[in-house]
């Protein structure tokens, strides 16, 4: 059952690239496992997934140690400093980080450790009141002082946009994301790359990918609903 909703997800992330003439090869499905077990990950792991999503640092900690090697984490959720530690020698990339104070608490443990962790600046595009991430406006000035901390690399920008019936609605917040994204890239600034755009969920992740992003991140059409 979880290799048909994976089938179909990944059918799906096609058509959009069809549609929009994008590379397919430029998408990366993330599977968003939080909550879930390792053995539904071994299911998708088996399908040649191997980039996984989870938000809570323990869990990166406790499911990398069980599960095979070639897995790439996501740190999605908010991090708080006292839990970085968890997540700097485990994750693939941390999509979460919207603050300097979080990136110098990430810069530490890396130069404890000898890492470059790359990482994205997280906007809070429709600036709601319950979402983490910085202002549209602050998104520079955020990805500068990141970019300043040695230890880190800041490889683009991230985004949950607003829960939405249908994905359509969400678009101009991804146009937006793309062209912050765009507008930053072409300041060249020093440690940044700006390749990478997270953006798209289960409820608008084709709408994501129509409009540029490179990082989808997928739980509940994939896994099935989540019981907190
Ligand atoms: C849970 C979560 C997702 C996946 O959400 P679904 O609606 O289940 O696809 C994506 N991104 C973030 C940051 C999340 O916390």
């Amino acid at each position: 059952m979880l290799t048909d909703n994976l089938k179909d997800v990944q059918s799906r992330i096609l058509a959009a690239c069809r549609r929009s003439g994008r590379d397919p090869e430029e998408v990366t499905l993330i599977a968003v496992s939080k909550t879930k077990p390792a053995s539904m990950i071994e299911e998708i792991y088996a399908q040649g997934v191997r980039d996984f999503g989870e938000n809570r640092p323990q869990e990166i900690r406790d499911k990398s140690g069980i599960l095979p090697d070639d897995i790439r984490w996501h740190m999605i959720g908010q991090l708080q400093t006292n839990k970085v530690k968890y997540v700097v020698p485990r994750a693939a990339l941390i999509h979460s980080v919207d603050s300097v104070h979080l990136g110098e608490a990430i810069e530490k443990e890396a130069a404890k450790l000898g890492l470059t962790v790359p990482v994205l600046a997280e906007v809070n595009i429709a600036g709601e009141e319950s979402k983490s991430g910085v202002r549209p406006d602050e998104t520079e000035a955020l990805v500068r002082a990141l970019a300043a901390l040695p230890h880190l690399r800041v490889e683009g920008l991230m985004t949950i946009a607003p829960f939405v019936e249908n994905g359509e609605e969400n678009r101009g917040c991804f146009r937006e994301m793309k062209e912050l994204s765009v507008d930053i890239k072409a300041k060249n600034i020093d440690n940044v790359t700006m390749c990478r755009l997270s953006m798209g969920m289960t409820c608008d992740f084709e709408t994501a990918v129509e409009e540029g992003a490179t990082l989808v991140r997928v739980g509940t059409a994939i896994f099935g609903s989540r019981n907190y």
